[in-house]
């Protein structure tokens, strides 16, 4: 059966084990030779649908691709795995053109990238009529479409073209989800619809968070603090924004370089260059970055400033983890990010401006949603989401004791706002409450209404927090041209009392994730030794270096996770390991073991057998515990753990309390590193657990002569704990 042979060659060819959603149902169809077309996200594995069948098929396979930079990156990673692929296009020297055109005629050649321009050069025509052609391949189908974000008028041509390979079946894919875009690529390659396989466009991996923009730099480098080394994309709306943030960075002492239209074509090619090459770790860009970078290891992707709408946040954020591995996806949101694009829809006119109004709609839906994000993600592009909670994103993510109850305080900023008439913006109400001095204030005789002064409880920051949140929650809006805040019915409800306000003030935190906390995807993806990956990535370097081509295409990090989590000794074993097909096992086999082996001698660490047949699927109802458990052990301490997971301190402590409470042991000296008591009052607490029990808080407390916040209680219950477990 071909089907066999087509898992055979994923195995032995490309070292993977298993096929990814829909592509084996693809393949198949394709080597039946029924015409098909591929919806699949960007990471989906869509390459794998055609260069698959080029392997099987007995002649050529022909692949239409509107990127010169995306042909070359695919011929080199074809090649790398031993594949004889190549490509014609304007790029090419003479002498190139010419060597490549013989080889085809030799017959040497398994798959040939084409730009649809040079297709339809009468030579190139004249070339193919004498080859056999057994697949037409038309990849970014979309610019077939006047619909699509991409519409390529010589795309219109292929309908035509491919006319001329009767014997060949024709293969179109795309990442482009709008129906109507799929109707159009089907109607024009003239498909039947029952050919046509949709993938979920779930990006399980990707880690979805939405922070409120308040010092941008200060979240952004707060965020990049845990992630050293990872490669990410920083998205900006003007090249101003991306000059200015691009020397601060630069000024911290990041791997940087800016991307914009701006920009000489060569500084632009040669800045994407050195991002793809591992020569820097940071791209900050505006949306003219991205088309055309295959990179699989973009660990993240941060929106500083709003995006245009969600195909264009979908398509950017997709650019991240195509490895599968997970990565994490920032947004910065402020209000008047919001009214920057509010205005410029208001200068639009008709059907325009109502298709603009109902794109910024769909994104505040999104970026406002308080439960799970994949939700209205997904329904954007007609699809329900699997779960009421995905576990990956920033919604999901916080427990119920992150939720604060808010009401006392949103009953005074309300009543505040009603006392002011509703006539003025968060920063005066603000002011107002906190009984401030300000000649605004003195003007309006804001010193002599009842809420002047009740709010010194709380700093003005607060307060500002509080009026994002009630904005968020539909009980105050925002007067669009004064900014002015206006009471709805539920502020009504609220100063009642009918209603409670619940929430999380501080939005601001970015430092989520830092490590992969909730997927359990991989044990590998979570265990594996850090500093055999970096030696392992290092001799990458230098061989990439070498051959002139970006270090992904030697081997994806995944890779070389797998070599740090199971230490293969010899080549038998290194063929078990993801990635590793013959083709490259010949290549580099013996200088990634010797690299593993001397590792391995120097820290006295054995080969794993490997018990993880199959990869551990992917849970995403997860042990969190466990995880921040794990971490924990590392020697992290309770606020490094709060700030990677962007959750409170009192969310890690319940944690760890599980994790203690299902047998694990921990160490007690770090947790008592997160309280600030002091040693007497620490020993009064312990003796007072003695005399009353440590499981319950309440009795603690009121056995103690000395006020003590039921905070530290908690870190001292929990040291108390973890030592006694110790004892047992
Ligand atoms: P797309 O073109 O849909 O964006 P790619 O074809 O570039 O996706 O595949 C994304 C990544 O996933 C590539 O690094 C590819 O090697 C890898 N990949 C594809 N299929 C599989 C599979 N079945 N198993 C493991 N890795 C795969
Ligand atoms: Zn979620």
């Amino acid at each position: 059966m071909n089907i066999a042979r087509a898992n055979e060659i994923l195995e032995n060819t490309f070292g993977y084990k298993t096929f990814r959603p829909n592509q084996g149902e693809v393949i198949s169809n394709v080597l039946t030779k029924k015409d098909t077309l591929v919806i699949m996200p960007t990471g989906g594995g869509k390459s794998l649908c055609y260069q698959i069948p080029a392997l099987i098929f007995e002649g050529l396979t022909i692949v239409i691709s509107p990127l010169i930079s995306l042909m070359k990156d695919q011929v080199e990673q074809l090649t790398q795995f031993g594949v004889d692929a190549l490509f014609l296009n304007s790029s090419l020297s003479r002498e190139q053109y010419r060597s490549n055109v013989a080889r085809l005629k030799r017959g040497d050649i398994r798959l040939l990238y084409l730009a649809p321009e040079t297709l339809m050069m009468d030579a190139t025509r004249n070339l193919l009529k004498n080859l056999r052609i057994d697949c037409f391949t038309i990849d970014e189908a979309h610019c077939i479409s006047e619909w699509g974000h991409d519409f390529r008028p010589e795309y219109r041509q292929l309908a035509e073209v491919r006319k001329e390979f009767p014997e060949a079946v024709c293969l179109a894919l795309t990442a482009t989800a709008t129906p109507r875009v799929r109707e159009d690529i089907r109607n024009i390659l003239e498909m039947r619809e029952s050919a046509t396989f949709v993938s979920s466009f779930d990006r399980e991996n990707l880690f979805l968070k939405v922070a409120d923009k308040e010092k941008p730099l200060e979240q952004i480098l707060d965020f990049l603090y845990t992630r050293p080394k990872q490669s990410g994309i920083i998205y900006c709306f003007s090249r101003r924004q991306v000059d200015e943030l691009y020397s601060d960075l630069k000024y911290e002492g990041h791997k940087v370089l800016p991307y914009h239209a701006g920009l000489s074509e060569s500084d632009r090619t040669k800045n994407q260059d050195a991002f793809i090459k591992d020569d820097v770790n940071i791209i900050v860009a505006t949306i003219a970055f991205g088309m055309g970078i295959n990179k699989p290891d973009v660990r993240f992707v941060i929106h500083h400033d709003m995006p245009q709408n969600i195909e264009s946040y979908y398509q950017q954020i997709g650019r991240a983890g195509r490895d599968g591995l997970q990565a994490d996806c920032l947004l910065l949101y402020s209000y008047s990010d919001k009214q920057k694009i509010q205005y410029f829809i208001n200068q639009k006119e008709g059907e325009e401006k109502e298709i603009a109004e109902k794109h910024l709609d769909s994104l505040i839906d999104y970026l406002e949603e308080s439960k799970c994000r994949r939700v209205p993600l997904l329904s954007y592009f007609g699809e329900k989401a699997d779960q009421q909670s995905c576990g990956m994103c920033d919604n999901c993510l916080l427990q119920e004791g992150d939720m604060e109850d808010l009401t006392v305080q949103a009953q005074k900023y309300l009543s505040c706002i009603a006392r002011t008439g509703e006539k003025f913006g968060a920063y005066h109400i603000a002011d107002v409450l906190r009984g401030s001095k300000a000649k605004k204030i003195l003007q309006n005789k804001h010193d002599e209404v009842s809420t002047y002064g009740i709010g010194t409880d709380w700093s003005k920051n607060q307060w500002i927090q509080l009026s994002r949140l009630l904005i968020r929650q539909g009980i105050v809006e925002k007067d669009a041209d004064h900014g002015s805040l206006l009471l709805t019915e539920s502020a009504q409800s609220i100063l009642k009392g009918d209603e409670r306000v619940l929430g999380l003030l501080d939005r601001t935190q970015t430092s989520e994730a830092g490590e992969p906390i909730t997927r359990t995807s991989d044990e590998v993806e979570q265990k594996y030794n850090e500093h055999l990956f970096e030696e392992l990535r290092k001799l990458r370097k230098r061989i990439a270096d070498d051959q002139e081509v970006p270090p992904y295409v030697i081997f994806p990090d995944t890779t070389l996770m797998e070599m740090s989590y199971f230490y293969p000794m010899d080549e038998d074993k290194l063929i078990g390991i993801y990635g590793v097909g013959s083709a490259k096992m010949k290549k580099y086999g013996s200088d990634f073991l010797k690299i593993i082996r001397l590792f391995c001698e120097e820290n006295g660490i054995e080969e794993k057998s490997r018990v993880l047949e199959k990869k551990v699927k992917k849970s995403t109802t997860l042990k969190q515990h466990h995880l921040v458990g794990d971490e924990y052990k590392k020697g992290k301490s309770i606020n490094h753990l709060a700030e990677q997971f962007g959750v409170k301190s009192v969310t890690i402590l319940s944690h760890l309390k599980k994790y203690l409470d299902e047998g694990n042991s921990l160490n007690p000296d770090l947790i008592i590193e997160a309280s600030e008591l002091s040693e007497r009052k620490r020993a009064e607490v312990f003796s007072s657990m003695k005399k009353v029990g440590p499981d319950l808080l309440k009795p603690i407390y009121e056995d103690l002569k000395i006020e003590v916040d039921y905070g530290e209680l908690r870190i001292l219950q929990l040291a108390y704990l973890a030592k006694n477990g110790d004892q047992n």
